[in-house]
């Protein structure tokens, strides 16, 4: 299993948050390949082709993005400096459909991540 991270682009000059069903600004979710994490981000309302299809601006570009094969990793790694920006949580969706997803803040400390402290 790798987290993949969806990061979002704020299109039309915001982004799309939703705390009740884990989607910010940034959003992992863990799966066995990068196909499998695509077609579970388009579960959770992650959507692509946003401009293609009507919904993001055309001057901004699509709100989110594939995720590719090269992406990818065994744990994620956040920054206390950057990660947090521009939502106070980061979201990750467990493959373990029971365990749902889980809301990280920058003073978390857990298993499956860490993060960069600033000096
Ligand atoms: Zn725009």
């Amino acid at each position: 299993m790798r987290f993949f991270e969806f990061s979002q682009n704020n299109s039309g000059g915001r982004f799309e948050i939703d705390e009740a069903k884990g989607i910010g600004s940034s959003v992992y979710i863990e799966a066995r390949t990068a196909n499998e994490a695509n077609e579970k981000a388009e579960r959770i309302e992650i959507y692509f082709d946003g401009v293609d299809e009507g919904r993001d601006c055309e001057c901004c570009g699509d709100r989110w993005f594939r995720a590719s094969e090269h992406s990818g990793e065994k744990k994620i790694v956040l920054s206390e400096v950057y990660s947090f920006n521009w939502h106070p949580f980061v979201y990750v969706h467990h493959a373990d459909l029971k365990r749902g997803f889980s809301t990280i803040s920058k003073d978390d400390i857990g298993d499956f991540f860490t993060i960069k402290r600033s000096e």
